[in-house]
């Protein structure tokens, strides 16, 4: 007889054993920085759509609640929810069991929610007669299209080609009532609205996304190197030049300790154009490296080098290492209505002054993308700075029972926790919002749409999910529920 593991998908935590159990809630989230008061009822290891209505209808037979994971690369671990079942789709396939599916005609890719960027990448990369497509994911290799595109998607050169979530044309779901329903704008229109930005408040389980590539490209990239005592002009170098660049250019300056024995961070100013040849990527690169200003004096500099999304992906793990603790946040600062930010005097501090060896400060160019209009998707805010902070580091111990993130006593902990949360004090204020990506809402309150898309997100919700079967946001004692976020600042 065949075991019980090999006919069901779930695992109960009453009745399965403890190791088993803690591996299949925790094994694939990403943060170590982990609330272990937080214990799911029971693990469904989807396989098929049926899997997955079959976990929204045990919950709906325990009246409990439902959480989903694709790539748990979620900061705060939003799939490990008290009392609820966990959906991880991790096995997740089509029904001709296939994770990924391309259409030579329509150049459009299908894909489980669980696929990572990497791995949809390498498939594209064979596609059309070996020519290869493309599409623009996270950077981490890692970071799973599920989370990723329901919040909007930060992907490569993002800046130009705009927010991943614009190339989702439909999405197949099976609701909170469990019904399997394919949505796009001719079907289900305010679901598939609310699955590019809704983030962790999509009021439905997404089971295949179906999404527009690009033909692919070769990679060539100019890094800049500065000292620490030069982040101010180097960043404002950057910020002046970024608007005009070449559309095809991804721009980002990073400060992060290059070597562990360094005695203080670097600023690397990322330069990543994505063309067809050398002689178009240099054309692109060359007026960036002749408005180098004469004031500035590199330690590093790189002109044009040829890369690969293989050899940046492996960059990307590299600067975030697994089994570590990670906290991290982030604004869109932008013009606060009186006057231009002087954004370099503005980031100088936390930027400067890294809590450990292994944390980094980023901020990311949007404009131009940030001065278009968006689409009529539920992602709704932006501006043309992203600044994100990643604290990271080793060891300390799991957060303690019922506690919030802050909690964590390890000194590196501590130490990380303050430097993120003093920094977003003093940059919140002049900020036009969060992105959901880089956010975690147990610790800070602020803005994540438009005022009219934060009421629609919530409107969907009600809606389509008027139980709150579907975990949504994990605020300050799990307790959003089907209302979800407030979406307004909490100093105002
Ligand atoms: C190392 C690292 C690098 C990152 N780099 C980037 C980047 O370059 N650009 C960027 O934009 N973001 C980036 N992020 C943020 C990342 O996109 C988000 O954390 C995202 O939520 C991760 O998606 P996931 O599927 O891996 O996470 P999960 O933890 O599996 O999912 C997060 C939550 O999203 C919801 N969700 C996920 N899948 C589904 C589904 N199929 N149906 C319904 N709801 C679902 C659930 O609420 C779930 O709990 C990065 C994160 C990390 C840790």
């Amino acid at each position: 007889m065949a075991a019980l593991e090999d006919q069901t998908p779930f695992l109960f935590r009453d009745s399965t054993d403890k190791a088993t159990f803690d591996d299949a809630v925790w094994g694939r989230v990403f943060n170590h920085q982990r609330d272990r008061s937080r214990e799911p009822l029971a693990v469904c290891r989807a396989r098929t759509v049926a899997d997955v209505v079959a976990a929204v209808e045990l919950g709906r037979e325990r009246n409990c609640r439902v959480s989903v994971r694709s790539g748990g690369h979620a900061w705060a671990a939003w799939s490990v929810r008290h009392g609820a079942v966990l959906v991880d789709l991790a096995n997740l396939v089509d029904a001709d069991g296939s994770r990924v599916s391309y259409d030579e005609d329509t150049q459009v890719v299908s894909c489980s929610p669980s696929t990572t960027g990497e791995t949809l990448n390498t498939f594209l990369s064979a596609v059309d007669g070996g020519k290869g497509r493309m599409f623009a994911g996270g950077h981490c290799p890692e970071v799973g299209l599920g989370g990723f595109l329901l919040q909007g998607g930060m992907g490569w050169n993002c800046k130009n080609w705009g927010w991943a979530c614009e190339s989702i044309l439909a999405v197949d779901v099976v609701t909170a009532d469990a019904r399997p329903l394919r949505c796009s704008t001719a079907e289900h229109a305010d679901l598939f609205w609310a699955a590019r930005g809704a983030g962790p408040g999509f009021p439905a389980i997404v089971t295949r996304f179906h999404l527009a590539t690009r033909p692919a490209t070769q990679l060539y990239q100019s890094l800049y190197m500065f000292p620490i005592a030069e982040f101010k002009s180097a960043l404002q170098w950057v910020v002046d030049l970024s608007p005009t660049a070449d559309a095809d250019t991804e721009i980002v300056v990073v400060t992060s300790y290059l070597s562990p024995s360094d005695e203080t961070p670097t600023v690397l100013a990322n330069l990543t154009t994505f063309k067809p040849s050398l002689a178009a990527a240099q054309a692109a690169l060359q007026p960036i490296h002749d408005s180098l200003p004469s004031s500035l004096s590199p330690s590093a500099t790189v002109f044009c080098q040829h890369t690969t999304l293989a050899a940046e992906y492996g960059k990307q793990r590299a600067a975030n290492p697994e089994g570590h603790h990670y906290i991290s946040d982030n604004a869109y600062v932008a013009a606060d209505g009186t006057a231009n930010i002087d954004i370099a005097e503005l980031l100088a501090g936390p930027f400067t002054a890294l809590p450990t060896r292994k944390a980094c400060a980023l901020w990311f160019s949007m404009a131009p993308t940030a001065q278009r209009a968006l689409p009529d998707m539920a992602l709704s805010l932006h501006s043309e700075h992203y600044v994100a902070l990643y604290a990271v580091w080793e060891g300390g111990a799991d957060l303690a029972a019922g506690s919030g993130p802050s909690a964590d006593k390890d000194e590196d902990g501590e130490r990380c926790a303050a430097w993120v949360a003093n920094a977003m004090a003093g940059i919140e204020r002049h900020s036009v919002g969060s992105y959901l990506g880089d956010a975690d809402f147990q610790v800070r309150r602020t803005r994540f749409w438009s005022e009219g898309a934060g009421q629609r997100v919530r409107a969907v919700r009600r809606a389509w999910d008027p139980a709150g079967r579907i975990c949504g946001f994990l605020d300050v004692g799990d307790a959003s529920g089907v209302d979800g976020l407030r979406n307004e600042f909490e100093w105002l």
